[in-house]
């Protein structure tokens, strides 16, 4: 088929499908959820075809617990929601239908049409238009990696692996279906996949399908700023963040992703905060505890709104409340030029940057007043990274811990009473610099 001859150019050997059956593979029905298996079902008793492809497949093969498992068949979307009540369409320009059973929505997406020569493209690469139907074929060849076309087939429980998917789960392998370069070029996020799936299965990704991420790392910039903010929470909002943020850095893609925080992470100090902050995300999001992507997004830019700030006060610290403020903007509306931050995140950052200052002013009402600020406890939680990572000190993060107590603002130690007694003005009219704080560590930009 002239459309594989495009995706495979260099090379002559095309895969041929495999039928792996049921006693030969270990996915049985009681690993997949009761409403895949309604929609799986119903789609099977209408007539169609109906499968579990990609992600599901790929990690019960890999021993690992899926996410969500989504479900390709050749019946069209209108088709779908006339087979379930439950069933809505979502999507402009390729229609997907998500079925609900209970609280477990299913993602329903009618086999997709070949990649050809013909399609639309900008000048890079990417394809634009992409809303055709196709066969199963076409399906598997469409998709990035090889351990994500695999099948499993509803009619007989077996798996239909397109493109060596089996053999690459058993070696621990991530490669791209097809030419690699073409592969990127089509849809350049496919090389952020490629960094994220490999950490989540403890992978490798394979020397041609690795090669020339750093040349095309740049095509991010071509793809919507919405759609990055996205990939890259799921980079850094999960289990493997620390190992994905190294990944990206050692592919050279963070630097069109956050190009502030690559530059900071140069620093080993600020590479220790940002990192402390991805696995205190990682421990909670282990434990089951709520993440806000608004904290990853104030820790990830932190040193360089920091640095920033002391570039704006120029070491004098009367100043600070303006300075971070400033800094913040400014480091925001610079990010924003590579990925979106939705005011939703972005408001609660300033925030929690803004508060930082504040826990250095332990006297009294301003005390009182920080204790009750509606954003406290994220700032606090920050606080605490900051004073793991030796940026402030751990007496500062213990008194505040001992503040919420609740039996009033605990003594402070000599030395900080010393500190804290002093008002800038004073400092400056005697000639001083501004003092650091304990414990800070100097930062350059
Ligand atoms: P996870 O759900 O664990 O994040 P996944 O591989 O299932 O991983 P999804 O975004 O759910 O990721 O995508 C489902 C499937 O759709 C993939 O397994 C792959 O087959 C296909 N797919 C997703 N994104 C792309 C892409 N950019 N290019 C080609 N195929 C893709
Ligand atoms: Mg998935």
């Amino acid at each position: 088929m002239n459309w594989l001859k495009t995706l495979f150019p260099r090379s002559k050997k095309i895969p041929t499908p495999k039928r792996v059956p049921r006693a030969e593979h270990p996915i049985s029905r009681s690993l997949l959820p009761s409403g895949t298996l309604k929609v799986l079902y119903g789609l099977k008793d209408a007539g169609y075809e109906a499968y579990v492809v990609g992600g599901g497949v790929r990690d019960l093969l890999a021993g690992m617990e899926p996410k969500d498992f989504d479900i390709a068949t050749n019946a069209r979307p209108e088709e779908v929601r006339q087979i379930f009540r439950s069933c809505r369409l979502v999507g402009r320009r390729f229609v997907i239908a998500h079925v609900r059973f209970g609280d477990e929505i299913s993602e329903v997406t009618t086999f997709r049409g070949p990649i050809t020569e013909s399609h639309e493209r900008d000048e890079t690469g990417r394809i634009l238009a992409d809303n055709e139907y196709g066969t199963l074929e076409s399906d598997a060849f469409r998709r990035d990696f090889t351990v994500n076309a695999m099948y499993y087939d509803i009619r007989d429980f077996s798996i239909v692996d397109f493109a060596g998917g089996l053999d690459d789960i058993k070696a621990g392998v991530i490669r791209l279906i097809g030419d690699p370069e073409l592969r990127y070029r089509e849809d350049p996020v496919r090389m952020l996949r490629a960094v994220r799936i490999a950490n989540k299965l403890k992978f490798h990704i394979e020397k041609r399908t690795a090669a020339p991420i750093r040349k095309l790392a740049p095509l991010l910039r071509e793809i919507p700023a919405a759609r990055l903010f996205d990939e890259v929470v799921k980079l850094l909002q999960c289990r493997d963040a620390v190992a994905n943020l190294r990944g990206l850095r050692e592919y050279g893609l963070l630097p069109h992703l956050l190009p502030h925080a690559d530059t900071a992470m140069a620093r080993p100090q600020a590479c220790d905060f940002i990192e402390r902050a991805l696995e205190n995300t990682a421990e909670r999001i282990a434990a089951d505890q709520t993440v806000s992507a608004a904290f990853l997004y104030a820790a990830l830019l932190w040193p360089a709104v920091q640095a920033r700030m002391q570039k704006l006060c120029n070491g004098d610290d009367g100043h600070t409340n303006i300075a971070i403020a400033q800094a913040s903007d400014e480091i925001l509306l610079e990010s924003q030029r590579h990925i979106v931050i939705p005011k939703r995140f972005s408001v609660p950052m300033r925030e929690i940057w803004a508060l930082q200052p504040r826990f250095d002013m332990r006297r009294g009402g301003r005390a009182q007043r920080l204790l009750t600020h509606p954003r406290f406890r994220a700032a606090y939680d920050f606080l605490l990274l900051r004073a793991q990572s030796g940026e402030v000190s751990q007496e500062l993060a213990d008194w505040w811990t001992q503040a919420q107590t609740g039996g009033g603002l605990p003594p402070l130690t000599q030395a900080a009473a010393t500190e804290e007694g002093e008002a800038p003005r004073k400092r400056r009219r005697r000639g001083g610099r501004g003092r650091r704080r304990p414990g800070a560590q100097p930062v350059a930009e």
